[in-house]
């Protein structure tokens, strides 16, 4: 059996898995319309290819992707496009962005994909440009492009691949539900993902309250090398430097990435995600998702079209909610708010929850910070957050970073603990965000002044060049009549030549009229 190490802090609130795992993973259907936002991770936006009015077929690409770290998108079934417009999507702050609805006929036709079940014929280097033309992101956080995650620089060397299957948030089972029923898959993807980088070992860290899902990947495991690590439950061991030190026991540094440290992580759900990419050529236009709160009749995974407003997927749960009901998109330590249930589900939407008042109340108003230090005492990234809450509300910037703002995880554990209720995650969030922002505006004003600053060396070149190609003119003019003899004015300028000859004719009048006065 492989020794496990411990992370610092952690909490254990309570799990709420089980309501979502009586029943197992159900297509959630086709909606009449899905709404499909042209962002829907981090990097840059996609770019539609298609016209309203168009056509569509299952698994067409209907967007490009604009960039390194952007991925095209796929119609997640047949249908036309009826608009391009803003619409919500799912995101903290509520916001409107660009989106491509389209109109579902119900046919479900697809377009001819390429699959590559022998991909052991293919370089590394076009496993991942395939992975990239299927828009495979990260199922698991912010979504970042599998692809660029996979493009690491040929003098690292990754000893250990990762495949995180702790889902230690509380309600989730999205993963649980496919470690139970897609065991092969999830190997199959691992293996793929093992060849691409070449590892001396995959681990895969399952917390130990999974004991089908890990009994499932074991079997699927057996005979590849691959080991299936059973974890303490402790959260948030799902968080990547935390899995990364539970499993290996190294620490990634501040600011760094696990590839410093020979270490590559992946999302289980990516696992599946590149299988079904790779051996049956689908690109991502579904995941799973789990439907969850005491709102419902019917708790239970769902496998889902991308583009289904949230509002579908209630239904098919038997939702018993009112307007006034929270949507939370993710759980409830990582999860936000959504404004409506027309916001659709994204690649990173792993877990829908629409709690009743009871079930997760809002939180009591917060009171002063009594210094009790629980919140340093969980924190598992060993961070200060009082301290880092006392820099927030003071906007010192510096200081947050000095105090490493940017290596919280936003795991909630801080604000759970707190015994006077302050939102501390809240601050944290925001504070980021402010920074961030800060950075960006001292980003473009730089620019701004390096374009300025050149645009005037620009003139002031231009000046002196028109200045040098006069005096040259000036001086070769000089030189030419020096050569000729002449005595006339040095001037080029035929204007100014014409004064002086004009002058010296008059001069020559002037002289013959004055000499009789004198003589
Ligand atoms: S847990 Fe809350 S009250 Fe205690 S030190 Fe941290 S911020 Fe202050
Ligand atoms: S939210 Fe950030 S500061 Fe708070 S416990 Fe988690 S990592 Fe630490």
């Amino acid at each position: 059996m492989r020794t496990v190490f411990r992370f610092h802090g952690g909490i254990h609130p309570s799990e709420n898995k089980q309501q979502s795992l009586q029943t197992p993973i159900e297509f959630a259907g086709i909606p009449p319309e899905l709404v499909i936002p042209l962002s829907q991770h981090v990097g840059a936006p996609a770019s539609s290819v298609v016209a309203i009015g168009e056509r569509v077929l299952k698994g067409q690409m209907i967007a490009e992707s604009t960039g390194y770290i952007s991925l095209p998108l796929h119609a997640p079934t047949s249908g036309t496009i009826t608009a391009i417009e803003d619409r919500t999507i799912p995101h903290p702050s509520g916001y409107k962005a660009p989106c491509l609805i389209i109109a579902t006929d119900g046919e479900d036709e697809w377009q001819t994909t390429r699959c590559e079940p022998n991909y052991q014929d293919l370089t590394p280097a076009e496993l991942v440009q395939l992975l990239r033309d299927a828009g495979v992101a990260g199922m698991g956080g912010a979504g970042f492009p599998t692809a660029v995650k996979l493009s690491i620089n040929p003098d690292v060397h990754i000893e250990t691949l990762v495949i995180n299957g702790t889902e230690c948030e509380p309600y989730i089972t999205a993963d649980d539900a496919l470690m139970r029923e897609r065991g092969a898959q999830i190997i199959e993807g691992a293996r793929i993902l093992s060849y691409i980088i070449n590892p001396a070992r995959t681990l895969i860290g399952v917390e130990d309250n999974k004991p089908e899902g890990i009994a499932s990947l074991r079997y699927a495991a057996r005979d590849t090398g691959i080991d299936i690590v059973a974890v303490p439950t402790r959260y948030p061991s799902g968080g990547e430097k935390q899995l990364i030190e539970i499993l290996t026991n190294k620490q990634v540094p501040s600011g760094g990435l696990p590839a410093d440290i020979g270490v590559m992580c992946q999302n289980l759900g990516t696992t599946v995600a590149i299988h079904d990419a790779v051996i049956k050529g689908r690109p991502l236009i579904s995941r799973i998702t789990t439907v969850t709160g005491r709102s419902l009749d019917q708790p239970q995974n769902f496998e889902v079209l991308l583009g289904t407003p949230l509002r579908f997927l209630l239904s098919r749960a038997g939702y018993q909610g009112s307007t006034n009901n929270k949507l939370i998109i993710g759980g409830p330590m990582m999860g936000f708010t959504v404004p409506n249930a027309d916001v659709p589900v994204v690649k990173t939407c792993n877990c829908l929850l629409a709690p009743t008042e009871n079930e997760l109340p809002s939180p009591p108003p917060a009171k002063a910070c009594i210094r009790c230090g629980q919140c340093a005492e969980v924190c598992p990234a060993s961070l200060l957050p009082q301290q880092l809450f006392w820099f927030a509300q003071g906007n010192e910037h510096e200081k947050l970073e000095r105090h490493n703002l940017f290596d919280c995880i936003e795991c909630g554990s801080c604000s759970w603990v707190c015994p006077s209720h302050i939102p501390l995650v809240q601050y944290y969030r925001a504070a980021k965000a402010d920074i961030v922002l800060h950075r960006e505006n001292h980003l473009k004003s730089e620019h701004a002044r390096g374009r300025f600053e050149f645009r005037q060396a620009r003139i002031a070149r231009e000046v002196h060049e028109k200045q040098t190609r006069r005096e040259a003119r000036r001086q070769a003019a000089l030189a030419h009549n020096n050569d000729s003899g002449s005595i006339t004015s040095p001037s080029t300028d035929p204007v100014q030549a014409a004064i002086a000859r004009a002058k010296a004719r008059k001069a020559g009048q002037q002289k013959p009229r004055s000499e009789p006065e004198s003589s």
